[in-house]
C-alpha cells in the first residue's frame, strides 16, 4: 500500500506503547518497551473522557510508588482514549463543599501527588492529543516534558467556575513560561492550540501520532531540545509583578467586581504576593483556592455546570429530524435557519421578501466564517442552506418553523396553506413570543401537529429553545421537538403553552420597571447600573434597546392583555419613539446610540440604590414562583437553568429561584410586599412564595 495512505491510517490510531495486558489497576494500564520505558496509560473506567477524582488520584500514587522502586528509564504518561487527554477534575466532587479546612487537606493530598511525579528520579514525558484541561494541564506541568499531538488544546477553564488552577498549576504554569500568558489563559479559561502551546513554551515538541515512539526515545534520551525563556523570570520579579497585577485588576473590574467574581483577584493577588518563589506560590495556592471552593459563586456556577447537563438530557435522544423549513427570514428565521444549516441538517428558508433572503444568507456566510471549523466545512455548510422563494421546502420538510412577525391572523392564514403541502408527519412549529398556541391553532384542520419552538435572540449566542406544548399536541411530535432541540445543540425547556411562556413573562416586568423609573427622572446610566451591580451581563435599558422597542412594545402590550397588573403599562413615550422608528441597536439608535452594532454609553454619576435593583430583580423571581405554581413549568432547577442560558441572568448567583432561596423565600416575599405598598400591585407577592423552599 502507498506509504502515505499508510502514514495517513496510522495518524488515526493512538501509539499506546506495547499491547497492555488487563493488569491491576481500575484506570490506567502500566507496560515497559524494549528500551525500559514504561507507558503508563489513562483510561478512566466506565467513562467516554478522563477525569481526576480522588479514587483515580489514589490509584496514580500507588503507581508512582511502583515507578519510584522499579526505577524504569523514563515514564511516558498518555490517555488511552480517544476523546482526549484529561478533560479536568471530576466536577462531581465540588459540589456541595463548605468546609475550607476539609478542602485544602484533600488539596494537600493532590500536591503531594503532583509533587512526587515531579521530583520522581526518571525522565517523565506527557504525550498529549486532544483536549488537555485544567487538573490535566496541572498533571502535565508537573511532568519534565511535553509532547503534544497536532490539534490538541490547553486550558485552565477553571475560572468559570469561580475558581482557579489548585493542583500546583498556578505556580508550574507562570515559572514554566510567559506568566503574563499563563495569567491571561487562566484569567479567561480560554484554550490554546497545541503550536501556539509550543510557542509559548508550554510543550516542547508538537508532533503526529506516527512519530510518538521517536519522539518519546527522544525526550527520554535526552535529545529533546527544550526552549526556556529568560523572559519568564524577569516577568516573575516583584517590580514587574507588581504593575502587571494591576493592569490585570482593572482589567477584572471592567469585567466583575470583586464580590460577585473573587476567583479573578484571588489568582492576581497569588501571584503578586508569591510570584517571585515558586515553592512558596505551591504554598499558598492552596488556602486560596479552597476559600473560593467554598464560596456561594463557585457553588452557584458548579451547580449551573450540572443544570447544563441536566437540560440537555431532557432532550431524551437522538433527533431524526433531516430537513427543517423555515417560514420568515427575518431576524429570527433567518438565524434559526443558519444555526440548524451550521448543525448538518438541510435548511430551506422562505420568505415574500427576496431582500429578506439575501439579507439572512449574508448574515449566515458571516456566521459560517467565524464558527465553521475550515473553509470547506464553512462551504458545506452554505450548501445545506438552501433559498426558497416558491416555499417548495415545505412539502418534503421533516419540520417547519415559521418565523413571521407576531400577528395571529398572519399566521394563521399561513397555516391554512402549509396544511394543505406539508407532510401528514411532519411538525408545524412556531416561534411565537407571546401568542397562546390555543389561539394559532384554532383555525388548524389538525392541531395536534402544532407546538412551540422558541428561540432567543441572538440564536447562535442563548442555548435556551422553549418548547410549548398544549393540550391537544402529539406527544410523539413534543418528543421529536425535544430531541431536535437536543440535536442542533440547544437547550430545550418543555413549557406549557401561557402568555410569554416562561421567560418573556419573567423579563418582561424587569424592562418595563425601567421605563417607569425613567420616567421618574432615574439616570438611564443609574438604572442600568442597578441591574449590572447585581451580575446582569447588561441593564434594561440597553437590552430593551438590543431586543428593539418595537418588540418590547408588542410583547409588553401583549402581556399585559392578558396577564393584566403584574405587567407594567408601557409609558406613551415609547409608543411615539417606535412610531419615530428609534428601535434601538438595529436602527443606530433608541436610548442609546448604537456605532456599528456597540452600545455607546458612560458610566452612571449617581449610584444606584438597593430598592432600585430590588425593583427589577425581584419580579423576575416572583414570576418564575408563578410559573412553577401554575404548572406552566415544573423543575425549579430548569426554571434557573433557563433564565441563565436564555437571558444570561447573573450566573454566579444561580438563577432567580437559586437566588430566592440564598436570601430567603421570605425575605424576597416581605421584600415585594413592601415595594407593592410603595409602588403598586404590580410587585404583589404570589401566592407560591408560601410554599416555596
Ligand atoms: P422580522 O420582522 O424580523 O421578520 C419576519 C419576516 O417574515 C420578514 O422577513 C417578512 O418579510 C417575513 N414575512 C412576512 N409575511 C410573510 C409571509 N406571509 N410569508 C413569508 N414570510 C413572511 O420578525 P422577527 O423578529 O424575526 O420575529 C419573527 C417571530 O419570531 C415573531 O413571532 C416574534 O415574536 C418571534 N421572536 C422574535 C424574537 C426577537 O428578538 N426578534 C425573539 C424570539 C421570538
Amino acid at each position: 500500500m502507498d506509504s502515505k495512505i499508510l502514514n495517513a491510517m496510522k495518524d488515526h490510531v493512538l501509539e499506546l506503547g506495547p499491547e497492555p495486558s488487563s493488569g491491576p489497576y481500575r484506570h490506567f494500564k502500566l507496560t515497559r518497551d524494549e528500551d525500559g520505558i514504561a507507558w503508563l496509560l489513562f483510561d478512566r473506567e466506565g467513562a467516554s473522557a478522563n477525569t481526576l477524582s480522588s479514587e483515580v488520584l489514589e490509584e496514580f500514587s500507588q503507581i508512582l510508588s511502583v515507578l519510584e522502586s522499579e526505577r524504569p528509564s523514563g515514564l511516558v504518561l498518555r490517555s488511552a482514549k480517544r476523546s482526549g487527554f484529561i478533560a479536568g477534575a471530576d466536577i462531581n466532587e465540588f459540589r456541595g463543599l463548605s468546609d475550607v479546612s476539609i478542602v485544602e487537606q484533600q488539596l494537600g493530598h493532590g500536591h503531594d501527588i503532583l509533587n512526587r511525579l515531579e521530583n520522581i528520579k526518571l525522565p517523565t514525558v506527557a504525550v498529549i492529543h486532544g483536549f488537555c484541561l485544567g487538573g490535566g494541564l496541572e498533571v502535565v506541568l508537573a511532568c519534565n516534558m511535553r509532547i503534544a499531538i497536532e490539534g490538541a488544546r490547553f486550558g485552565f477553564p477553571e475560572i468559570l467556575l469561580g475558581l482557579h488552577p489548585g493542583f500546583g498549576g498556578t505556580a508550574r504554569a507562570t515559572h514554566l513560561f510567559n506568566p503574563l500568558e499563563a495569567m491571561t489563559m487562566m484569567l479567561t479559561g480560554k484554550t490554546v492550540e497545541a503550536r501556539k502551546a509550543k510557542a509559548l513554551g508550554l510543550v516542547d515538541a508538537v508532533t503526529q501520532e506516527r512519530h510518538v515512539r521517536n519522539a518519546v526515545k527522544d525526550a527520554i534520551f535526552g535529545r529533546l531540545k527544550r526552549k526556556r525563556l529568560k523572559l519568564t523570570t524577569l516577568m516573575n520579579l516583584g517590580p514587574a509583578r507588581k504593575l502587571l497585577a494591576s493592569r490585570m485588576r482593572k482589567e477584572a473590574a471592567n469585567k466583575a467586581p470583586q464580590e460577585n467574581y473573587p476567583a479573578p483577584y484571588a489568582l492576581i493577588d497569588l501571584w503578586e504576593k508569591h510570584g517571585g518563589n515558586r515553592a512558596d506560590m505551591l504554598a499558598a495556592e492552596k488556602p486560596s483556592f479552597a476559600k473560593l471552593m467554598v464560596t456561594s459563586t463557585a457553588q452557584n456556577l458548579i451547580r449551573v455546570f450540572f443544570l447544563r447537563d441536566e437540560m440537555k438530557k431532557l432532550a431524551g435522544g437522538k433527533s431524526k429530524i433531516r430537513h427543517v423549513h423555515v417560514i420568515g427570514a427575518g431576524a429570527m428565521g433567518g438565524d434559526i435557519a443558519s444555526w440548524c444549516a451550521h448543525q448538518g441538517l438541510r435548511v430551506t428558508l422562505a420568505d415574500m421578501q427576496p431582500a429578506a433572503i439575501a439579507n439572512a444568507m449574508k448574515r449566515a456566510a458571516d456566521l459560517f466564517a467565524k464558527i465553521a471549523r475550515g473553509r470547506i466545512a464553512q462551504r458545506d455548510t452554505l450548501d445545506r442552506l438552501i433559498p426558497d422563494m416558491t416555499g417548495e421546502g415545505a412539502k418534503q420538510a421533516d419540520l417547519i418553523i415559521e418565523a413571521v412577525p407576531e400577528k395571529l391572523q398572519l399566521k394563521q392564514s399561513i397555516y391554512a396553506g402549509l396544511e394543505k403541502v406539508m407532510r401528514p408527519d411532519a411538525i408545524l412549529a412556531t416561534n411565537t413570543s407571546s401568542i397562546p398556541l390555543e389561539e394559532l391553532r384554532a383555525s388548524l384542520q389538525r392541531p395536534e401537529r402544532l407546538l412551540g419552538i422558541h428561540f432567543f435572540n441572538p440564536v447562535s449566542r442563548l442555548q435556551l429553545v422553549e418548547v410549548i406544548s398544549h393540550d391537544q399536541v402529539d406527544q410523539e411530535a413534543l418528543a421529536t421537538a425535544m430531541k431536535f432541540v437536543g440535536g442542533i445543540d440547544r437547550l430545550p425547556l418543555p413549557v406549557k403553552s401561557s402568555p410569554g411562556f416562561l421567560v418573556n413573562r419573567a423579563l418582561m416586568p424587569y424592562l418595563m420597571e425601567a421605563l417607569l423609573m425613567l420616567d421618574e427622572k432615574v439616570d438611564k446610566l443609574t438604572i442600568d447600573e442597578a441591574a449590572e451591580k447585581f451580575g446582569m451581563p447588561m441593564g434594561p435599558i440597553e437590552l430593551a434597546d438590543q431586543v428593539g422597542l418595537d418588540i418590547c412594545l408588542a410583547v409588553g402590550d401583549e402581556l399585559r392583555a392578558k396577564l393584566g397588573d403584574s405587567i407594567p403599562v408601557a409609558p406613551d413615550w415609547l409608543r411615539d419613539k417606535v412610531a419615530k422608528g428609534e428601535l434601538g441597536r438595529k436602527t443606530g439608535r433608541g436610548f442609546y446610540e448604537w456605532k456599528d452594532g456597540r452600545v455607546q454609553k458612560g458610566h452612571a454619576h449617581v449610584h444606584a440604590t438597593p430598592e432600585m435593583t430590588d425593583r427589577l430583580v425581584l419580579p423576575m423571581s416572583n414570576v418564575c414562583v408563578a410559573c412553577l405554581r401554575e404548572g406552566i413549568v415544573d423543575n425549579p432547577d430548569t426554571v434557573d437553568g433557563a433564565m441563565i442560558f436564555g437571558t444570561g441572568y447573573a450566573p454566579f448567583r444561580g438563577g432567580p429561584l437559586n437566588y430566592a432561596r440564598e436570601r430567603g423565600p421570605e425575605n424576597v416575599a416581605n421584600a415585594l410586599l413592601v415595594l407593592a405598598e410603595k409602588y403598586g400591585e404590580r410587585f404583589k407577592p404570589d401566592a407560591g412564595w408560601a410554599t416555596f423552599r
